[in-house]
């Protein structure tokens, strides 16, 4: 596995043999199973596989955030030459955003709900950096997790917006025995916090069996998870949504396809999760 910083040295590793097919997992590091399991699928789809590991400033709207954001750049190299990767970017913000930069990747109408209303600017600096690392390896396909389905919404616009030449790979949301989404941002959950963090996944198989069970109403659903979360102690609602899968705009009844979503505190430690229901 080799470990590049520069843009000219990955690009030239890239290069080195023109007609593999690359596989992109793009990732902001302090690697756990899920984004493993973008590696597993991106190592049997392709020849070669290449990962990025960038916390990425511009998506950021909170410093503190940015800043307690856990990292351990070590530990993710080990795991990803265990994983049979073939070339790693671990560029620096100042590398990827000089002093000079001055160039945002816009995505207009997905990014104004959920995420991107809670968090501004969160996905044009997603979509930029994204566009950056397209630029840059080049990939036949990029891999992108189910947990963050608007983030993937957003991509998949921006590829077929600005005609990038590569596929989109969609991977499901790998969870731990408990149901809590893998995050990395779990690492900065107290014991106690952890515990109490299980109330998103409780809440979203709550919505889904009642609407499974024929409850159609998205307000009804809206209520069952605010509840839920509502009863757990050490947490704030930030959003709890039953939206359009495709546009994100909220439902007031659910006719076949539904995305249900959140986005909740947990100790102060902000946790997203969601079920698609098809
Ligand atoms: P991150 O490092 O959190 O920016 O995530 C990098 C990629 O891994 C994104 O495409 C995420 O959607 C994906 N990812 C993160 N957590 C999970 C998970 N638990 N299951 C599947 N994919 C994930």
């Amino acid at each position: 596995m080799e470990v590049f910083q520069t843009v000219d040295d990955l690009r030239q590793a890239r290069w080195e043999n023109p007609t593999k097919i690359w596989g992109l997992v793009p990732t902001m590091g302090f690697l756990h199973a899920g984004h493993l399991r973008l590696v597993e699928q991106a190592c049997e789809q392709n020849d070669r596989v290449g990962v990025s590991i960038f916390v990425n400033p511009a998506q950021f709207n909170n410093p503190n955030d940015l800043e307690k954001y856990p990292r351990n750049l070590e530990q993710d190299l080990d795991m990803l030459k265990q994983a049979g990767v073939d070339l790693v970017w671990t560029p620096t913000p100042q590398m990827v955003y000089p002093a000079s930069y001055q160039t945002y990747v816009d995505v207009e109408q997905i990014t104004q709900k959920l995420e991107g209303a809670t968090r501004p600017g969160h996905f044009r600096g997603v979509a930029t950096v994204v566009s950056k690392l397209f630029n840059v390896f080049q990939p036949t396909r990029a891999y992108f997790g189910q947990k963050d389905a608007q983030q993937l919404a957003v991509i998949k616009q921006m590829v077929e917006d600005l005609n990038f030449n590569l596929e989109i790979v969609a991977c499901p949301t790998v969870r731990e025995s408990d149901g809590l989404a893998m995050s990395s941002r779990n690492a900065n959950l107290s014991p106690t916090a952890r515990q109490n963090a299980i109330c998103l996944y409780k809440a979203l198989t709550a919505a889904k069996d009642a609407l499974l069970s024929g409850q159609q109403s998205a307000e009804m659903l809206r209520h069952i998870m605010t509840e839920i979360i509502e009863s757990t102690a050490m947490t704030q609602i930030d959003y709890v949504s039953v939206a359009h899968p495709q546009t994100f705009s909220e439902l007031e009844k659910v006719e076949s396809q539904a995305l249900l979503s959140m986005a909740i505190f947990v100790d102060g430690v902000r946790l997203i999760d969601n079920i698609l229901i098809d």
